[in-house]
C-alpha cells in the first residue's frame, strides 16, 4: 500500500495536465496531438498512459470522445451537449453556438423506440478558410 502511493499521485499528475491540456484548446484535437503536448511537460509519458487517462477522463465525463467511424477519434474538452462544424477539406472540428434542441429527444422518444438518453447532431461542409481557398481557386 506505501509503495502504491507515489504511483498513485504520478497517474493523478499525468491525468490532471491531460485534462489541462485538452481544456486550453478548442480544436479538438486527437491523442497523438495531446501526446506531443503532454511530453513537453512530462517527457517520458507514454501514449498507452495518454489514451489510457483520455479512457478514465471520459468515464468520469470530464472530456468527450467524437468518433467519426474511419478516421481517429478526436477529444473534446467541454464534456456538455453542444454541435459541431466538420470541414470535409481539412477536417477542422469547429463548435456550433447554437441551442441544444431538447425537442429533438422528444420527438425520437415518441417514435417508440425506446428510452433516448442524449443525441448527437454534425455539420459537414467548409470550413471558412478552405471554402476562401476554393473560391480563390474558382
Ligand atoms: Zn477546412
Ligand atoms: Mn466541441
Amino acid at each position: 500500500m506505501y509503495q502504491n502511493k507515489p504511483r498513485m499521485q504520478r497517474m493523478t499528475k499525468q491525468r490532471r495536465v491531460i485534462l489541462e491540456i485538452l481544456r486550453s484548446t478548442d480544436i479538438h484535437p486527437t491523442a497523438d496531438w495531446i501526446y506531443a503536448k503532454a511530453r513537453e511537460i512530462i517527457p517520458d509519458i507514454s501514449l498507452g498512459t495518454v489514451y489510457r487517462n483520455l479512457g478514465i477522463l471520459k468515464a468520469q465525463g470530464e472530456i468527450a470522445e467524437l468518433n467519426y467511424g474511419s478516421t481517429y477519434s478526436r477529444y473534446d474538452g467541454n464534456p456538455h451537449p453542444h454541435y459541431h462544424h466538420v470541414c470535409l477539406e481539412c477536417g477542422r472540428i469547429a463548435d456550433l453556438p447554437m441551442p441544444v434542441r431538447q425537442d429533438l429527444e422528444e420527438e425520437a422518444r415518441a417514435k417508440g423506440c425506446g428510452s433516448v438518453l442524449y443525441h448527437r447532431l454534425e455539420f459537414y461542409g467548409l470550413c471558412p478558410q478552405c471554402q476562401r481557398k476554393r473560391e480563390k481557386e474558382g
